[in-house]
């Protein structure tokens, strides 16, 4: 984990301690203080190098991983880009089976560090053959001497927020934060750092961020699965199709849902009035503390830390390509897309 020192030995030493960043503009007309942890300050541009780091270094402890081992994971791209960064600086192989929902740039960028991908398709169940979740299972099962990650069903991904993010937070607010709001994917940034923060002060609220098409909201409600929830959406990263164990529901006060476009919008919105380049879930995330401002959820006394996970560079063939933007039909005139740019 990161400390304070001139020279490090090599990228992992920056992994964690990421800074908590006061909103000031778009949080403008709104109730309380507000915080973003940006994640994208991490050597991998994401939150995931915290879990990546973790659970290998955990592997490692219990002698499960041994040097020259493969490492196997399905991601949507920054768990991968993690693993396989780690697994760089340690000497593993890595082998990722990923969604065909990833951008291009995500699966060139795994490439480029060193991992072997495989494109799986992305509107198959969990339990298709050809899911990712089935591939990656696979290619453990037929690759000797390797490591299945598993980030949605490894309580130790969220003892990687517990140990690291929530202590963050604590002492980067001075105990003062009383609401949480994170995106839930996997579920282990939102439960872990919840488990920390509520065990200093059960009266914090956790909000978790899902998106429409997914059955977390639907799940924690009512305890039950209903597959009628699910449909296609854009959003990367967030929401899920199945209930993964690395989410602890009881530490999640209340869920709300947010939409492809409007996430999409605020994601921009973050770069023109907060200098923020992040990721298309930081832009949910924010979207779903406009919803929660609305609903009056927060008070003068409010302190909100939004969790922003990653960094925009990933999304510039979507949320940030006006071209991207016009054909998923999240621009209504011309003169938007145009807004911004001058031509001789
Ligand atoms: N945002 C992005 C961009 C992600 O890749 C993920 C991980 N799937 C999340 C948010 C959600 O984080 P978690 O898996 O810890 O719930």
């Amino acid at each position: 984990m990161k400390e304070e020192i001139k020279v490090y030995d090599n990228v992992l030493q920056l992994i964690g301690n990421t800074p908590l960043i006061h909103l000031n503009t778009i949080t403008k007309e709104f109730k309380g203080n507000f915080y973003a942890k940006a994640e994208a300050f991490n050597p991998g541009h994401s939150t995931k190098d915290r879990i990546a780091l973790y659970i290998i270094e955990e592997a490692e402890r219990a002698g499960i991983l041994k040097p020259g081992d493969t490492i196997v994971e399905t991601t949507s791209g920054n768990t991968g880009f993690s693993i396989a960064m780690v697994s760089i600086i340690k000497g593993y192989e890595c082998i990722l089976a990923v969604s065909s929902k990833s951008s291009q740039d995500k699966i060139d960028m795994l490439k480029t560090m060193g991992a072997k991908v495989y494109v799986c398709p992305a509107n198959v169940s969990a339990d298709d053959p050809r899911s990712y979740y089935q591939v990656a299972k696979r290619l453990h099962e037929e690759t000797k001497g390797s490591v299945y990650i598993n980030q949605y069903f490894n309580e130790l991904n969220m003892d990687a927020h517990y140990n690291s993010t929530g202590p963050e937070i604590w002492k980067q607010t001075e105990g003062k934060i009383t609401h949480l709001v994170a995106c839930s994917g996997t579920g282990g940034t939102i439960s872990g750092t919840a488990r920390y923060l509520k065990e200093q002060n059960p009266g914090i609220r956790i909000i978790g961020i899902d998106a429409f098409g997914s059955v977390l909201k639907k799940y924690h409600e009512t305890r039950e699965f209903d597959s009628e929830e699910i449909y296609p959406y854009r959003i990367e990263g967030l929401g899920k199709n199945l209930i993964p164990t690395a989410t602890d529901f009881d530490v999640i006060d209340k869920f709300v849902k947010v939409t492809d476009e409007e996430s999409a919008h605020t994601a921009r919105e973050l770069a023109k009035t907060e200098g923020m380049f992040v990721g298309y879930t930081s832009g949910a995330a924010m979207q779903g503390v406009k919803q929660l401002n609305q609903e009056g959820e927060f008070n003068a006394n409010s302190n909100v830390v939004i969790i922003f996970p990653d960094h925009g560079s990933r999304y510039m063939s979507k949320v940030f390509s006006d071209e991207w933007m016009t054909a998923q039909g999240f621009f209504d005139t011309k003169n938007e897309v145009d807004a911004n740019q001058i031509e001789f």
